[in-house]
């Protein structure tokens, strides 16, 4: 790589990285008549070329090889439990999957689509209230200084544009029946009706509702039929090919930015995508108060400055706050001191399981897909009274089939010898006789776990390496038994030969994948001194740049996170365009 960058003329808007987020932000304000410049440190990646029928179907290529996720080599991270160890740096995804290219882990996602509840964005002051300072002790929860009435319009938004398939369980404040009563108001039904279920969540419905809980389909951007979008994009009916999840699809069928978004941005004249670019920095100018532009590196390592007045960082939780330390914006987190705020409350997922062997059923487990399934809510976050419990927080309790694919899909019992006669009698006789039921719960931030740069491994760029200082905490881990305990009342109902429950354990590892549910480290909030953008997504300090993504999320409800991550992309282009172009600065004083 070259040393200096070269100047390139100015433009009005550089996003960095075309995800969800930066597609949508991009698309919104090329809408307002500004140019637009998009930056990919990955491919250019399209459905028909990328994604085709005849090649998609390739479980070695997308799960084994991990082929449309982010090269280690490129760009990694190190981790560590506790901050008195020295973090190590992952070689290949294990916990999580990133990913690289148009569209982002957009791709390969599973297309699951729920929207945060009205208590999450007061989620300090809520549980505060409802059960005393002392219920959080320990928890570095915060409110999001935003609320509810604001978001859904945002939410709505994100729906329209992916066509989520679902069936609204509150309209208005109505509970409607069918839907999930746990909602926060909608004010419009789901774009699409819900996909068909298949046996295994049908099972987990009936099961579920016999014992008083209210099943519900879960909200889905895969496509139940034909739908095109207010970009004026179509996407086909998802047929349940079963290659869903860590795969691209070929149907247009699971909702991404290079199904959704891209197709119409491109056509746009005042809009310019560059691939094979890599950000390095965000230049500020002499007072630090206004940024500048960007570095960036191209396909053939030469440097570049592309100077702009408005810079949105979008490039996924890791990135942005790497991109944020790596530029000095904002006070590095200091965990001790519990000051500072790049790479504040970085919060993660807490998976649990049962998994269910049957003599008499057969799942035809190969029909699914990423985002196709029955759940419920009663467990989840503060749906239920956490008096006397212990913990805070909660799960989204559900089955989502999303296609038992040859090499990965060998649900044997615990004991089951891992090769050999046994192994091939038990994997025949239990492929299609078994089923899962998933509770993804929250995980709630707490001062030792933080972002930070690495003082020991580079990238290819010289550059610090971000490192994630991580583990469940007791809060947690306690959480997690309650709600697999829960989860294994409704599995013994289904009367299995036997199943198996695990609730999440510490120590974190990245030894099996758990979620790409990464979140916060550049948090949204009311207050600079806890926060690092408002709630527009603007950063305190510096008006004209704008962090979006997950990492905005204070700590992480029993939900996955695209709902929101969506929102807070409509959220911010909306601010943009009815308040910060009309009077360029700060949007909220303190
Ligand atoms: C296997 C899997 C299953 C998932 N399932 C679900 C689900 O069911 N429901 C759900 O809600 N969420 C799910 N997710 C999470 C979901 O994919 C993310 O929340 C979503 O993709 C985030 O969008 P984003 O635009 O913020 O980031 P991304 O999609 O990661 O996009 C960021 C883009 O920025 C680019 N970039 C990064 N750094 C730079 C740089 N320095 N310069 C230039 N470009 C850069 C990246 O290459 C990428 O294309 C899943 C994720 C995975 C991996
Ligand atoms: S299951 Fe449906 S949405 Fe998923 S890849 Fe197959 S056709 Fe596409």
């Amino acid at each position: 790589m070259s040393g200096m960058a070269k100047k390139l003329p100015a433009t009005d808007v550089v996003v960095v990285g075309l995800g969800w987020a930066g597609s949508i932000i991009a698309k919104e304000l090329a809408d307002e008549g500004l140019r637009v410049m998009g930056f990919e440190r990955g491919a250019w990646r399209d459905t028909a070329s990328d994604f085709n029928i005849a090649s998609v179907a390739d479980e070695l290529r997308y799960v084994q090889r991990q082929e449309l996720m982010l090269r280690t080599r490129q760009n990694t991270c190190t981790l560590r439990n506790k901050p008195s160890e020295t973090a190590l740096p992952m070689r290949t995804w294990g916990s999580f999957h990133p990913g690289n290219g148009t569209g982002g882990a957009g791709n390969h996602w599973a297309g699951i689509t729920f929207r945060f509840q009205p208590e999450e964005f007061r989620l300090k002051s809520h549980l505060t209230e409802r059960y005393g300072s002392q219920a959080i002790e320990g928890l570095t929860l915060q409110d999001w200084g935003t609320t509810w009435e604001e978001m859904e319009p945002h939410y709505d938004a994100f729906d329209r544009v992916a066509g989520v398939s679902g069936k609204a369980g509150n309209i208005g404040g109505k509970i409607v029946e069918g839907g999930n009563p746990f909602e926060g108001p909608r004010s419009n039904e789901y774009p699409n009706p819900p996909t068909k279920q298949t046996y295994a969540p049908t099972l987990f419905a009936e099961a579920a509702r016999n014992m008083g809980y209210k099943p519900f389909p879960v909200p889905s951007a895969l496509a139940s039929q034909g739908y095109t979008n207010q970009y004026g994009v179509t996407m086909g009916p998802c047929t349940f090919c079963g290659f869903c999840t860590n795969y691209g699809c070929a149907n247009y069928s699971k909702a991404s930015a290079i199904v959704n978004v891209l197709p119409a941005l491109v056509r746009m004249p005042n809009f310019t995508a560059n691939t094979h670019c890599e950000v390095l920095e965000v230049t500020k100018d002499s007072t630090g108060k206004r940024a500048t532009g960007i570095i960036y590196v191209d396909a053939n390592g030469e440097k570049w400055e592309q100077p702009a007045d408005i810079v949105v960082v979008a490039a996924f939780t890791f990135e942005n706050v790497r991109l944020m330390l790596l530029s000095g914006i904002g006070e590095p987190y200091d965990p001790i001191s519990n000051t500072g705020t790049t790479g504040r409350n970085y919060a993660y997922q807490t998976a649990n399981n049962v998994q269910l062997f049957f003599d008499d059923k057969n799942f035809n487990p190969f029909i699914g897909g990423g985002a196709i399934g029955m759940g419920i809510d009663e467990f989840n976050n503060d749906n239920f009274d956490h008096s006397g419990l212990g913990f805070v927080g909660g799960g989204s309790t559900r089955v989502t089939p999303i296609g038992a694919a040859p090499i990965n899909a060998r649900p044997v019992p615990p004991g089951t010898p891992k090769w050999g006669k046994e192994w091939k009698k038990t994997t025949a006789q239990y492929y299609a006789a078994s089923m899962s039921i998933g509770c993804e719960a929250s995980n709630y931030s707490a001062r030792s776990n933080y972002l930070s740069l690495d003082p020991t491994y580079k990238d290819p760029h010289g550059r610090p390496l971000l490192r994630i200082t991580f583990d469940f905490t007791e809060n947690d881990l306690r959480m997690a038994q309650y709600v697999t305990d829960k989860t294994a009342e409704i599995a013994k109902a289904l009367n299995p030969k036997m199943l198996f429950a695990s609730a999440r354990k510490g120590p974190w590892s990245n030894t099996s994948y758990q979620s790409s549910h990464v979140v916060g480290g550049f948090v949204m909030g009311g207050d600079p001194a806890n926060s690092s953008v408002n709630k527009h997504l603007q950063v305190w300090g510096v008006p004209n740049l704008f962090v979006v993504g997950a990492s905005a999320f204070p700590q992480n409800p029993g939900y996955n996170p695209t709902g929101t991550v969506g929102a807070l992309a409509f959220k911010a282009a909306y601010a943009i365009r009815t308040q910060y172009l009309k009077r360029p600065g700060e949007m909220i004083s303190v």
